[in-house]
């Protein structure tokens, strides 16, 4: 067999689309993001900002708006999708509006997912679509949901009305045959959007994989949940289909845990994370004809390793069960040289009106400056490509 090795820091590939003038933008954005101190001061300006209803929109916008969405809405995307396409990565919009309330927040919420499923499905540049459970009810109802509490009246019917909403959705995409991937969200939420997914999948993942759960590996539990969820699926007759991720809630489950005095669900640190969320990898390359899945990560260990795995095990780089997917605006080195490899890579692309995904922007920026190298990583890259452009 031969050596085959991947190098992601071939920043020429990495940035191949981007212009210079863009380039230098996005240098400012990640040196701003490098600084925890005035990312913070960004964040609590533009709350301020939101709340006094000053007119920040048109700065937001043209800044880390432009960094990290695609546009305000569907058709605003219409440019990255093609341009990302044009580079053979995949486009999944991300309806990320959120802190709202309320059933008609819920339909608009779940009419517009409707809208992005018949978007994808008109556009091979568009793989996947996605949605969020708790964009289409509140996060009581769901909890409540889990069974452990006595649904009040008003409660029972919205969990109907939920149920309702999800079904509506994954019936749609199973009609289309478009593939659609639910997030996962906070533990004490998840069993129950588990149990909902599961109850998709078991009806549309009959013929093709439609309905993808996510499945986060920073939660100790978790790898034996995907051993058993292949399990169930064989048993059961149907195609598997999952997400794998570390996740994104560890401070906040921890905090929640030691609050109310119960164990975490968070892995002890982060090789154990990293330990699990390879071996979930592994294990559905192993079984790579009866799962289909998604490696939603921005690790390079990691997808080295699945993308050389791949390799020597002879299965074709574009194996129709086999994805890697990054956020827009982030490791673009490892999007652009997967795809370049002819692996199959996808983006989620934000979008929604700027006001409504500032919530999203701040995890973005507080993710970036606490996962630790990220940001740095992203800066020696493009500082790489400046200087190779001398620029
Ligand atoms: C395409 C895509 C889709 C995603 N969808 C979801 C989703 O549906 N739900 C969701 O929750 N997240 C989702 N995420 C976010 C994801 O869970 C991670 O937060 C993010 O990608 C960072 O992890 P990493 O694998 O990219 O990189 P890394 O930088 O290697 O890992 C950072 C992650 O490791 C874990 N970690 C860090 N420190 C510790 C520690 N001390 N102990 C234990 N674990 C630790 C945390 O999960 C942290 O986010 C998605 C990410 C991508 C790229």
């Amino acid at each position: 067999m031969d050596e085959f090795k991947l190098n992601f820091q071939d920043t020429a590939t990495a940035f191949a689309d981007k212009s210079n003038f863009e380039l230098k933008e996005k240098y400012r954005m990640f040196r701003l993001l490098n600084s925890r101190a005035l990312t913070n001061v960004g964040i609590t300006l533009t709350e301020i900002a939101f709340r006094l209803r000053l007119p920040v929109r048109g700065l937001i916008k043209r800044t880390i708006f432009r960094q990290f969405c695609g546009g305000e809405t569907i058709e605003e995307c219409d440019p990255t999708v093609e341009k990302l396409g044009e580079s053979k990565i995949g486009t999944i919009l991300d309806y990320s509006v959120e802190g709202k309330s309320g059933g008609a927040f819920f339909d608009s919420t779940k009419n517009e997912i409707y809208r992005t499923i018949t978007r994808a499905k008109e556009d091979p540049n568009i793989p996947f679509a996605v949605f969020k459970v708790t964009g289409l009810t509140s996060y009581e109802v769901l909890e409540k949901a889990r069974g452990d509490k006595e649904l009040l009246k008003n409660e029972a019917t919205e969990w109907e009305a939920v149920k309702d909403r999800v079904l509506e959705l994954c019936e749609y995409a199973h009609s289309l045959e478009q593939p659609v991937f639910v997030d996962a969200e906070e533990s004490w939420v998840q069993d129950t959007i588990d149990a909902l997914v599961t109850e998709m999948t078991e009806k549309f993942n009959r013929e093709k994989p439609i309905i993808f759960n996510t499945i986060q590996l920073y939660r100790h539990d978790r790898l034996e949940f995907l051993k058993q969820s292949h399990q169930k699926a064989k048993q059961d007759g149907y195609i598997l289909a999952v997400k794998l991720v570390r996740g994104a809630y560890m401070e906040k489950e921890r905090k929640r845990a030691a609050e109310m005095g119960y164990p975490s669900p968070i892995q002890p640190n982060k090789e154990a994370t990293d330990r699990d969320f390879d071996a979930a990898l592994n294990y559905c390359l192993e079984n790579v004809e009866e799962i289909a899945f998604v490696a939603g990560t921005h690790n390079e260990e990691s997808v080295c390793m699945l993308a050389e795995k791949l390799h020597e095990k002879g299965i074709s780089h574009n194996h129709p069960h086999v994805y890697f997917s990054q956020l827009y605006g982030m490791s673009d080195n490892l999007s652009y040289i997967l795809a370049d490899n002819d692996y199959n890579v996808s983006k989620y692309v934000p979008y929604g009106p700027v006001k409504d995904t500032i919530p999203y922007l701040i995890r973005r920026a507080k993710e970036n400056t606490s996962v630790i190298g990220q940001v740095s990583r992203e800066l020696d890259l493009i500082d790489k490509e400046l200087k190779r452009r001398r620029i």
